[in-house]
């Protein structure tokens, strides 16, 4: 996979394990973990000569081997309904999109975790841009930092501003995994952001040997974009389909809902196509694919941006699809669209992707075995 790796020690990307070690490394005693982490994410350190309780002798290591990186903001815009988007400087230069959507007492960021996709999903802003480089851990967390950092007055009355975490803004999480696993780590220790399991979401849509790989490492919450109720359908939509159909992703899914416990269930996103998937024979057919799996269904009317072929479903249809799906059983939602004013709703997520060239099909080859290793 293409990485744009930092020379130094990304210390904003190091989990609670890869920090004691790093700093064990050092000869340093084991509360200097805490010391750090705490400096980096509650205290906002953005200076190593900031970290005024660690040795001299530390402070000294890191001015030459370490570094604090995080995405330079180089935009922000504020929609009518309160939903933000930053657009965010990765280190390849392109640019990512991070978007947060305020709900009451609940504020849930939308991280990404590459610069633009390889999968090509067929109804996603992101898969037309190509694909660039991944994010590094500290680029993922970076994200949300920057977040708290400037949301934190204007929610005072809590705890923290940004409440949930869904990894589903550019990228396949799954495709990242070496970087995504620690930046989650890190967003649910109480040393990092201490945000809920049940509510740091990673987002696949259907990488299933990543899916396995999460199962020996993380316990976050799982959503898969399913889109579809069957193979021949599903092919078209979602091109990983044709590696790894629904049956083998679902499989997987059951196996980590099982690392989950009671009371935890797998996210099924499914996004509603006009004259696509929106039909009430695909209702039928969702019903009796996922009759017995334990999830909750979230039901997405596609948003349409410039040049896309896909058109946003009826209401009518919309509320037969959900009434059905609810009528078998099934918890099932309908996302509202936020931000679309400022192109921030789900699926419009383009960034600015420079040097998209390795979105050939050869290089998708590379970066799906490279996920299957
Ligand atoms: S929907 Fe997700 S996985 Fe598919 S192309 Fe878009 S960003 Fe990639």
């Amino acid at each position: 996979m293409n990485e744009t790796q930092p020379e130094k020690l990304d210390l904003l990307g190091l989990s609670q394990h890869q920090m004691h070690q790093a700093l064990s490394g050092l000869g340093e005693k084991p509360y200097r973990t805490q010391q750090v982490m705490k400096w980096l994410h509650h205290r906002d350190a953005s200076d190593i000569h900031e970290m005024t309780d660690i040795s001299k002798k530390l402070r000294a290591h890191f001015e030459v081997a370490a570094e604090i990186h995080e995405p330079e903001v180089l935009s922000e815009k504020v929609s009518q309904d309160g939903t933000r988007k930053w657009l965010m400087r990765a280190r390849s230069g392109s640019a990512i999109e991070t978007v947060f959507i305020p709900e009451g007492a609940r504020g849930t960021l939308c991280v990404s975790s590459q610069v633009g996709c390889v999968l090509d999903c067929k109804f996603c802003s992101t898969g037309k841009q190509g694909f660039n480089s991944n994010l590094t851990a500290g680029e993922i967390v970076g994200q949300l930092r920057v977040a708290e950092r400037t949301l934190r007055d204007q929610f005072s009355d809590r705890n923290r501003a940004v409440t949930n975490v869904v990894l589903m803004g550019m990228g396949e999480p799954l495709l990242n995994a070496d970087q995504v696993i620690p930046a989650v780590s890190i967003m649910m220790d109480d040393l990092g952001y201490g945000i809920s399991k049940r509510k740091v979401t990673i987002s696949t849509a259907g990488v299933v040997p990543g899916i396995r790989r999460l199962k020996e490492t993380t316990d976050a919450s799982l959503a898969i974009s399913l889109h579809a109720p069957n193979d021949a359908l599903r092919d078209q939509l979602v091109p990983i389909n044709r590696k790894y159909p629904i049956a083998m992703l679902l499989d997987a899914c059951r196996d980590y809902a099982e690392n989950l416990g009671e009371k935890r269930t797998i996210t099924i996103e499914y996004i509603l196509l006009d004259g696509i998937n929106d039909q009430a024979e695909h209702a039928v057919e969702l019903s009796r694919l996922l009759a017995g799996f334990p999830c909750k269904i979230n039901l997405i009317p596609f948003n349409p941006y410039p040049g896309t072929g896909y058109k946003r479903p009826s209401a009518k249809n919309v509320r037969f699809f959900q009434e059905y799906l609810v009528g078998q059983g099934f918890s099932t939602m309908v996302r509202t669209t936020r931000g679309a004013d400022i192109d921030a709703a789900c699926g419009q997520l383009a960034g600015q992707v420079e040097d998209r060239t390795r979105r050939s099909e050869r290089y998708q080859r590379i970066a799906l075995s490279a996920a299957v290793e």
